[in-house]
């Protein structure tokens, strides 16, 4: 059964009223590619807790890492840390949880050979049961489980660290409502207290996406922007809120995590130590300072967006996400683009289990 390869002709129309991408075509790639090209898009993100929050994995006490302060104060400090996949997997739920909104995730039963529905429509799942056709499968990675391959993650990050020292972001607090959240509970059990790391505190983070579409990549902004909720457990996460600092186009990585704080400590110290108290203008006043070196250091070809552009980009993702009958375009587009390349890469293995 042949089925024309040929794009579809109108595959830009939900994304074609943010501009700012056609300046940077060549970065991107029409369809989602078979082979790596290495082509790099960084967004500098900068986390900062809105509330308590707990990034500990399991436990009473946080993640703390004993590192050297700056690339040029050298002194050890202890910073904590937000795990890699503490940040990466809440904004993958965000999106899975907005496509299912839209009837997708995936937006069709997943069968396996034998016609036995190995996924069922809206139930793709990060741990265990992926589907392996829709866009968070394809574009952030899915391990191979029964009936499906698997895909390499095209968005990469790090854990990520604290700026300030531990003793600086973080406070014990005693948890008293032990007692009413488990009413019949022991009685006279134990205060428990955990640690917490502060509001306003501050986190620079990068996320890479490599050989990405325009759609992907504004998919990925979407995650970015519209996820609030990080840590540990549910009923423990914190808010966290999202800056775009940076976006970079390069053919090599260009900022590491634990260099950005480095240079952040750095450029905010003051006779070797960071004040106890910083603010977000204090983030972004430094940020030219702190990406000049890693952009002189790269070795490849990198290209900044400037910030009015980045400003405007950042708008404009932000006005689609609003408009509810321009994102359900762009979403199907999304997921029909993710299911093409399924097919595609997959061909032979599996018969066709739906048609157009
Ligand atoms: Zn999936």
């Amino acid at each position: 059964m042949a089925r024309k390869e040929s794009e579809p002709k109108e595959r830009e129309t939900p994304i074609k009223d943010i501009t700012v991408l056609g300046n940077y075509s060549k970065w991107f790639h029409p369809a989602i590619p078979k082979f790596r090209q290495g082509k790099y898009v960084q967004v500098v993100v900068l986390r900062e807790t809105k509330s308590h929050a707990i990034f500990t994995t399991e436990g009473q006490t946080l993640d703390v890492e004993h590192l050297q302060a700056g690339v040029k104060i050298k002194r050890p400090i202890d910073r904590i840390v937000m795990y890699k996949r503490k940040q990466i997997a809440p904004e993958r739920r965000t999106g899975k949880a907005l496509m299912r909104q839209f009837g997708m995730s995936p937006s069709h039963d997943v069968k396996d050979n034998k016609g036995k529905v190995v996924v069922a429509k809206g139930e793709c799942q990060l741990m265990g049961n992926a589907c392996g056709v829709c866009p968070d499968c394809i574009l952030y990675g899915f391990a191979a489980t029964a009936g499906t391959g698997s895909q390499r993650a095209r968005v990469l990050t790090d854990s990520g660290f604290v700026v300030r020292e531990q003793s600086q972001v973080m406070r014990d607090i005693k948890l008293n409502a032990i007692q009413e959240t488990t009413a019949g509970g022991i009685a006279g059990a134990a205060y428990a207290s955990r640690e917490n790391v502060l509001p306003q505190v501050f986190i620079p983070t990068v996320e890479t996406l490599v050989d990405v579409t325009p759609e992907e990549f504004v998919y990925v902004l979407g995650n970015i922007l519209s996820t609030t909720r990080y840590g540990a457990e549910q009923n423990r996460e914190g808010f966290v809120r999202n800056h775009v600092l940076g976006i970079y186009f390069s053919n090599v990585e260009v900022f590491s995590n634990l260099e950005l704080t480095q240079r952040y400590y750095d450029a905010l110290a003051q006779s070797d130590t960071v004040p106890d108290y910083l603010c977000l203008d204090n983030f972004t006043d430094k940020w030219s300072e702190v990406a000049q070196p890693f952009v002189e250091n790269a070795c490849g070809v990198v290209v900044e967006m400037p910030g009015e552009e980045r400003e405007a980009l950042l708008a404009d993702v932000r006005k689609l996400y609003r408009d509810e009958a321009r994102l359900a375009t762009f979403l199907k587009a999304l997921d029909e683009a993710a299911a093409r390349y399924a097919r595609e890469t997959k061909k032979g293995e599996q018969p066709a289990e739906e048609s157009e």
